[in-house]
């Protein structure tokens, strides 16, 4: 028998594909296969399309989370108070998605915090997560 060697269309490193789909594997772990459909979701412009697509769980964890820290589950930025209902609020990344090579990294809560539309919008793709909040906190007269 012989060892066929491949290079991963991913990462570029030479493995020794799985002998029953030799033949149409491409990549050398299912974590740059992952990587690969992720990179051309991101490229197509799915990822960006798909936001607000949460399990509903994580917007309730994240809503509570926020809701612990002064009773009001304030806006992370302007500090409006925001409804409970799904509708009144949106996640917004800290790190944003296009900065972003993973779908664990995207869906990751701690990369996540609950804030008003006016905010997500505002910020937008024009400020850092720590410049923003700069801004709000200037706004708002800092504590
Ligand atoms: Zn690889
Ligand atoms: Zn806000």
């Amino acid at each position: 028998m012989t060892i066929l060697i491949k290079n991963c269309e991913y990462c570029g490193h030479e493995y020794v594909p799985d002998e029953y789909n030799a033949k149409t594997q491409k990549y050398c772990s299912k974590k740059c296969k992952e990587r690969m459909a992720w990179k051309r979701q991101k490229e197509s412009g799915n990822v960006r399309s798909k936001k607000g697509g949460y399990p509903r769980a994580i917007y309730i964890q994240l809503w509570m989370e926020a809701r612990l820290s002064d009773n009001t589950a304030p806006c992370h930025y302007c500090k409006k108070r925001l409804k409970p209902e799904r509708n009144s609020f949106v996640l917004d990344h800290k790190i944003p998605v296009s900065e972003l090579s993973t779908r664990e990294e995207v869906m990751n809560p701690e990369n996540l915090c609950v804030c008003c539309s006016e905010c997500n919008v505002e910020k937008s793709n024009k400020y850092s997560y720590e410049e923003f909040l700069a801004i709000k906190k200037e706004t708002h007269g800092g504590d």
